[in-house]
């Protein structure tokens, strides 16, 4: 009885343990969260397709964690008509597939984006066998490029870690957070506060990133004032709010460092990561992954601003998986309102879109494996 008792009582301290960083996937959404009413839309610019060089000297790299076509879509009706994802030209398509899964996770979808290795689901930065494998963030580190990492999510959580961090376990989050520190990566801005600060170890990152010379801050409108150095934004204890409470903390975090990682000579790599149209399309919400979808694609436009101006940068736009099996029932061009279906609260196994503007573009049409996008990318940017 006892044992029993005890057994139960190490479940929910487990349970809590893991309550706040995965509380998405148990989000369960309204009916009235199925319809997307439809707001005032923004207006998309077309930018030139002229560009200075052949290969990029910079990378802006945006997953739209959980993103397939039908929520590329949802947001395209949602603002009456058009993104800023459509001034990309060049389209591919990217097979998802994990080493161990037909339908992967997040830090396998992330592994094989930043490291090019098909790996188990649940991998940060490590190959199938466990072995760690340099990410192109840290190859682009070796080679003098400036890095940085973008998320509305826990910066720790498996998406960005699986570029800087090197774990047998996404949940392994202060481990990750420690691998930050192993690294020069010049600027990141997201949620994961906790993650430094709170630790078993009793180690506080905060006080160690400091020492190694990076401002750290904790609010977006004076993260949002640095404009050079090395930066540490965390701007949530864990996760980043909703868009309602959040408002433009993503395209704001993007332009922030985009300004600070620029004034390297030998360029950059950038990722960026619109996290929460995965967690609507777990919700089945379709309003949860519209406000998230329209939030990644002003981001899209302003790395396509920065891209355009530039004229050495190639942004790329994918995912790491679809979400949810989102189904579009209806929907109004004019008033910008959606409504889906979805046939499962997981992720499912579709080819999600790849979308590329700038120098190297045309390398990105095709069907190609996840992996290849990684290729794609290193040997256009570090030339190898
Ligand atoms: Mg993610
Ligand atoms: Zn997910």
């Amino acid at each position: 009885m006892l044992h029993k008792t005890f057994i139960f009582l190490a479940f929910c301290a487990f349970s809590f343990g893991t309550f706040a960083q995965d509380a998405y996937l148990n989000a369960e959404s309204e009916d009235t969260d199925k319809t997307y009413q439809g707001e005032e839309p923004y207006k998309v610019k077309m930018y030139t397709q002229k560009f200075k060089a052949e290969k990029p000297k910079n990378i802006i790299f945006l997953i739209g964690d959980g993103m397939g076509v039908s929520q590329v879509f949802a947001g395209i009706t949602a603002n009456q008509g058009k993104l800023f994802i459509e001034n990309c030209r060049h389209i591919g398509f990217s097979k998802t597939q994990s080493a161990s899964d037909y339908i992967t996770d997040s830090a396998a979808g992330g592994t094989a984006l930043s490291c090019g290795v098909k790996t188990y689901n649940g991998a940060i930065g490590v190959d199938a066998d466990t072995v760690k494998v340099k990410s192109i963030l840290e190859e682009a580190e070796d080679q003098g490029l400036a890095t940085g990492l973008v998320s509305t999510s826990a910066i720790t959580h498996a998406t960005p870690a699986s570029f800087i961090a090197h774990q047998s376990s996404r949940n392994m989050y202060e481990e990750i957070a420690a691998d930050f520190l192993n690294t020069d990566v010049d600027v990141f801005i997201g949620g994961g506060l906790s993650h430094f600060i709170a630790r078993k170890d009793g180690r506080n990152l905060v006080n160690e990133l400091k020492e190694k010379g990076y401002t750290v801050e904790n609010d977006i409108n004076k993260i949002a004032k640095i404009k050079k150095g090395k930066l540490a934004g965390l701007t949530a204890q864990v996760h980043n709010p909703r868009m309602n409470e959040r408002g433009d903390m993503l395209p704001v975090a993007t332009e922030t460092a985009l300004n600070i990682l620029d004034d390297n000579d030998k360029g950059f790599f950038l990722m960026v990561e619109g996290s929460q149209i995965d967690w609507g399309g777990h919700a089945s919400s379709t309003v949860y992954i519209v406000e998230d979808m329209l939030d990644f694609d002003q981001t899209v436009g302003e790395a396509i601003k920065f891209a355009a101006k530039d004229g050495e940068t190639l942004v790329l736009v994918t995912a790491d998986h679809e979400t949810g099996g989102m189904a579009l029932t209806g929907g109004d061009m004019t008033t910008g309102m959606v409504k889906a279906a979805y046939p499962t609260t997981s992720h499912t196994a579709v080819m999600v879109p790849v979308f590329a503007y700038g120098p190297g573009a045309e390398e990105f049409i095709g069907i190609m494996e996840n992996t290849d996008v990684h290729d794609k990318m290193k040997k256009l940017l570090l030339g190898k």
